[in-house]
């Protein structure tokens, strides 16, 4: 059973200059055999999390299971985990076999068995002609692969991940993360996986944690978390480009709920003008991902802009807009449509997949 539970982890790095709360009241629980994404900004704290996990930092307060079992002051060698870092961190002087029997013969393991598993390993991950370089003469993916191998040679309960692809160029990068897939799918071990690319995060994980500030925001599938944000980090964290944020108020007309913002000033329909009902004269921000802009046409969510930048990305045009008051959006198009910079165009967001947040700090989902 290779279940992690954290729960409220907190950790600070205290000295006479700093005190960083690195981790802050963190719970997360990835179920036995689950592949857990970590994703979120530099200095979140997901690093320090592994560690704890792993046992390499103690945690200032909570406790951390594994496979049901309370770790939290158990020694990094007796929690079953095998860690994999960015830096690879092989030993240099060792060949490509030895790196990857290290583990093994710590453990005293019959010679016969180490070189089974590490024959068999080096199979699955493509290292058999490699067995005997040392990792001087290997390329950053081979190392990374290698690393990888050593992690899995072990079978333990857990792998814990590190950005384990950040070193390596882009290409590499999407071969490496379709072999760590495949990898799962069939170890079935548990993986708890960092990094801070939101892309790499939506493509490994069966869950996505998204942290800042040393808290989880959201956990959920990715499919859930890119179309249901829980608040505007989120929507703003993950999808690339960046989600639309369109500041304004609701106000009251009549009947009816109004979203007076940046490009115009909009009778709200359905969901949305239900859920806003009693935010008469609150400030909102509209998240609409680039998606779900169109430049032209009728819509009941419509305004004018100018264009300000066109990026041509091959199979599609980030077409930026900018409104009268200076606002933006940004918002993606075939490829063989014709807009230039400084042409006025006209906009049109589509509501059903729109979002509001609410306009202060906190930035809460309200629809
Ligand atoms: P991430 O991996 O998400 O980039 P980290 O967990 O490495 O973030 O770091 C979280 C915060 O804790 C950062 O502000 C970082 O500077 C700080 N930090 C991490 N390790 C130490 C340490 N050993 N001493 C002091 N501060 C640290
Ligand atoms: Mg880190």
């Amino acid at each position: 059973m290779g279940s992690v539970d954290i729960q409220n982890v907190s950790k600070a790095f205290r000295s006479r200059r700093t005190n960083v709360v690195a981790v802050d009241g963190l719970s997360l629980t990835a179920a036995d055999g689950e592949f857990l994404v970590l994703v979120g900004p530099s200095g979140c704290g997901k690093s320090t999390t592994l560690r704890v996990v792993a046992g390499l930092e103690s945690p200032d307060a909570g406790t951390i299971c594994i496979g049901g079992r309370d770790v939290t002051r158990v020694s990094p060698k007796d929690r079953d985990v095998a860690m994999v870092f960015q830096n690879y961190a092989l030993y240099p002087h060792m060949t490509v076999y030895k790196n990857m029997a290290f583990g093994l013969k710590m453990r005293k393991t019959p010679k016969v068995e180490i070189d089974r598993q590490v024959r068999e390993t080096a199979e699955l991950m493509g290292l058999t002609d490699l067995l005997d370089r040392r990792p001087g003469e290997l390329s950053g993916g081979e190392q990374q692969r290698v690393a990888v191998g050593r992690a899995i040679v072990r079978k333990p309960n857990v792998f814990l991940f590190d950005e384990p692809l950040s070193n390596l160029d882009a290409k590499l990068r999407l071969e490496l993360r379709a072999q760590i897939k495949a990898l799962h799918r069939r170890l079935q071990t548990t993986i708890l996986y960092v990094t801070h690319d939101q892309q790499e995060a939506m493509a490994l994980g069966d869950r996505v944690a998204v942290m800042n500030e040393g808290r989880a925001c959201q956990v959920g599938a990715p499919q859930e978390i890119y179309d249901w944000p829980d608040d505007r980090f989120v929507g703003e964290f993950v999808g690339a480009p960046t989600m639309n944020m369109i500041r304004g108020r609701i106000e009251r007309d009549g009947d009816g709920v109004v979203f007076d913002g940046d490009f115009g000033r909009w009778v709200l329909a359905g969901e949305h003008a239900r859920a806003l009902e009693g935010f008469e004269n609150c400030a909102v921000e509209l998240g609409v991902r680039a998606n779900d802009v169109r430049l032209g046409g009728d819509g009941s969510m419509a305004g004018v802009g100018t264009v300000f930048l066109v990026e041509s990305l091959g199979d599609c045009l980030h077409v930026h807009v900018r409104s009268a008051n200076g606002a933006t959006v940004v918002l993606r198009t075939g490829s063989d449509v014709q807009v230039a910079v400084e042409q006025d165009v006209s906009i049109v967001v589509d509501g059903v997949h729109a979002h509001f947040f609410a306009g202060d700090d906190e930035g809460r989902r309200l629809c």
